[in-house]
C-alpha cells in the first residue's frame, strides 16, 4: 500500500471502483475514463510502480488475470477484438504509478489504431545496430 495511489485506494475500498474480478493477488475493475466499452483494468493489489518492479508470481498472476479477462471482457460487449497493453513509465504514457494492464475492447470499423501507433517515428536501423540491441538485452 502506498499513501496518495488512487489504485492502492481502490484495493483499500477507500474510493469505489466497478470491480469485475479479484483474486488474493490481482484486481480488476472498469476504466473510469474508458477509451471503449467494457475498458479494463488489471492491477496488482500490491503497490508496484513499473512492471520490473513485480515479483515473477505477481507477474504471473497478473498476466492469467489478463488472459483469463480478456476473452470475458470482449464477450460482454460483443467486441470484435482487444488491444492489451501496459504504459510503463510515463515517457510512455503512465499517469498513474501503480502497474496496470489495460484491456481495451476493439470493434470492426472503430476508428482505432493498433498498438504499432503508440511509438513516435520509427529509427532507421541497421543489421549492426539490431544486432547490439539484441546482444544488450539478452546478456
Ligand atoms: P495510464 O495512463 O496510467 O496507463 O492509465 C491510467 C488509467 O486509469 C486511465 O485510463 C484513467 O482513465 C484511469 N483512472 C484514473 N483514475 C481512476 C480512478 O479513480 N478510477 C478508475 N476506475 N480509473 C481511473
Ligand atoms: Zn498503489
Amino acid at each position: 500500500m502506498s499513501d496518495d495511489c488512487i489504485f492502492c485506494s481502490i484495493v483499500d475500498g477507500e474510493i469505489p471502483a466497478r470491480t469485475v474480478y479479484e483474486t488474493d493477488d490481482v484486481l480488476a475493475f472498469l476504466d473510469a475514463n474508458p477509451l471503449a466499452r467494457g475498458h479494463t483494468l488489471v492491477i496488482p493489489k500490491a503497490h508496484a510502480e513499473r512492471v520490473g518492479d513485480l515479483d515473477a508470481d505477481l507477474a504471473r498472476a497478473v498476466f492469467d488475470a489478463v488472459s483469463e479477462l480478456t476473452p470475458r471482457v470482449q464477450d460482454a460487449v460483443d467486441a470484435d477484438a482487444a488491444n492489451v497493453g501496459i504504459n510503463d513509465g510515463e515517457a510512455a504514457g503512465q499517469e498513474v504509478p501503480h502497474v496496470h494492464a489495460h484491456v481495451v475492447p476493439r470493434f470492426e470499423g472503430d476508428g482505432g489504431a493498433p498498438i504499432h501507433a503508440v511509438a513516435g517515428k520509427r529509427p532507421d536501423l541497421s543489421d549492426e545496430d539490431l544486432d547490439a540491441i539484441a546482444a544488450r538485452i539478452s546478456e
